[in-house]
């Protein structure tokens, strides 16, 4: 008997149909002996649905209220499944966050989870029961229901794993496991059959949406090993886990683009020691991640800052940052859409030089021009314009050897 955490996302429990697909799918695993423990996300678009009509009445709505619209997505989705395991004969109980023990930080919308307390869930396992918890949400110290950001029922998923001491954890989705790239966006991109945690935190932190990235990084600290694979078919997937010696062989893994960031151009910045110091620190503590950066040099006094933020901060950085120049006496800043953040990434990278000079050769053959750049130890990572990269993808995939 082992104990099995399985995560369906949107498009698993997309419409009645899928969700009695996936009972069959859970009863099948427990009728192998096994006490299993689902979580699911909303049905595809819901979230998004929900965001839109909260921003079709006020277009900054609090954070509060916001993940008090968003956590109902989950909650329906828990029912339904509970709801369609009873109707083929397994018993099963369908929890909230709350009810599932999930305590988080208080920062509404993007919370970080503190403990776990799942006396509710091993209760209802030792009865043989199936144990459905809704992903994405929580519930503070004081009471208040959180969410643990976009994509977050992969970090309920993975942190349950851990609380309950699961042997196997499963992330079901849309597509076969990870890929080289999007296969969407490159239609030969290949399945990785193993990839390090570290490589699928890149992937994922870079743009790859296949798992949310706070996910990959509480499943690294506390060692869960996962497998990301299809609720379509029963494929084996793609397993995720601690870097062995042979994954280094691989220069570049895999491709990712990031569609979702802005880019920030404060212009005219008083050029003195300590002005940078306090745009950044003023983003930082408006809860602002901060990711490309470029400073030119200073010219008659002043100096242009540009960088990348995530597309829902973009709003928020304009203000910390005009409220900044305000103080400092000068300075302008603007914000423009319609860049794109393409990356490479492979743990190969720490040994195994000319990575860069293949990327931009590449680009330059597409056309596309280069407006910041960014590395790691394991990643190269540059913007581009947005209607390039698509092409720009597909052929760094092929430059790079990542075919099928
Ligand atoms: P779920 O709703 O199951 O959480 P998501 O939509 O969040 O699923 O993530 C799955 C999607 O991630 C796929 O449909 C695919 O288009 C996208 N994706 C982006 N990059 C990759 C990649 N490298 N490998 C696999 N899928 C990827
Ligand atoms: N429903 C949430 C979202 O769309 C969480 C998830 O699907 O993982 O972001
Ligand atoms: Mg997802």
């Amino acid at each position: 008997m082992a104990r099995i955490v399985q995560k369906y996302g949107g498009t698993s429990v997309g419409d009645v149909e899928r969700i009695k697909r996936v009972a069959a799918r859970v009863a099948a695993t427990r009728a192998e002996g096994n006490e299993v423990v689902v979580v699911v996300s909303a049905r595809s678009g819901v979230t998004n649905e929900l965001i839109a009509r909260a921003k079709s009445i006020n277009a900054q709505p609090n954070d509060r209220e916001l993940d008090m619209l968003l956590a109902i997505g989950e909650q329906e989705t828990i029912a339904l499944t509970a709801m369609a395991l009873h109707a083929i004969g397994v018993p099963a109980i369908s929890y909230t966050g709350q009810q599932a023990g999930i305590v988080t930080e208080s920062m509404h919308t993007r919370a970080r989870i503190v403990s776990i307390a799942p006396v509710n869930i091993e209760e209802e396992l030792r009865k043989g029961s199936v144990v459905i918890v809704a992903g994405f949400q929580g519930i503070t110290a004081g009471g208040q229901i959180t969410t643990l950001g976009r994509g977050g029922s992969d970090l309920t998923a993975i942190a349950l794993a851990a609380a309950v001491k699961a042997d196997v954890c499963q992330i079901y989705t849309d597509v076969d496991g990870v890929y080289t790239a999007d296969p969407r966006v490159v239609p030969d991109a290949r399945k990785i059959h193993e990839i390090s945690y570290d490589e699928m935190l890149e992937l994922a932190s870079l743009g790859s949406k296949v798992m949310q990235t706070r996910s990959v990084e509480f499943a690294k600290k506390f060692g869960v090993v996962f497998e990301v694979r299809s609720s379509f078919n029963d494929k084996p997937g793609t397993i995720v886990k601690e870097e062995v010696a042979s994954m280094e062989d691989v220069v570049v893994r895999g491709v990712a683009v990031d569609k979702n960031q802005v880019k920030v151009v404060v212009s005219q910045l008083p050029d003195k020691p300590g002005s940078a110091a306090r745009v950044f620190k003023a983003l930082g503590s408006a809860g602002v991640i901060v990711d490309m950066i470029i400073q030119n040099v200073g010219r008659n006094g002043v100096a242009n800052l540009t960088f990348t933020v995530p597309r829902d901060d973009a709003h928020r950085s304009e203000k910390a940052v005009a409220d900044v120049l305000a103080e400092l006496g000068g300075g302008k800043v603007q914000t423009f859409d319609g860049i794109a953040k393409l990356s490479v990434v492979g743990v190969g990278m720490r040994t195994h030089s000319g990575v860069a000079a293949t990327l931009f050769t590449t680009l330059a053959e597409v056309g596309a021009n280069i407006e910041l750049i960014s590395t790691s130890e394991i990643n190269i990572s540059v913007a581009i314009e947005l209607d390039k990269a698509d092409a720009a993808a597909r052929a760094v995939h092929a430059a790079f050897k990542l075919g099928a």
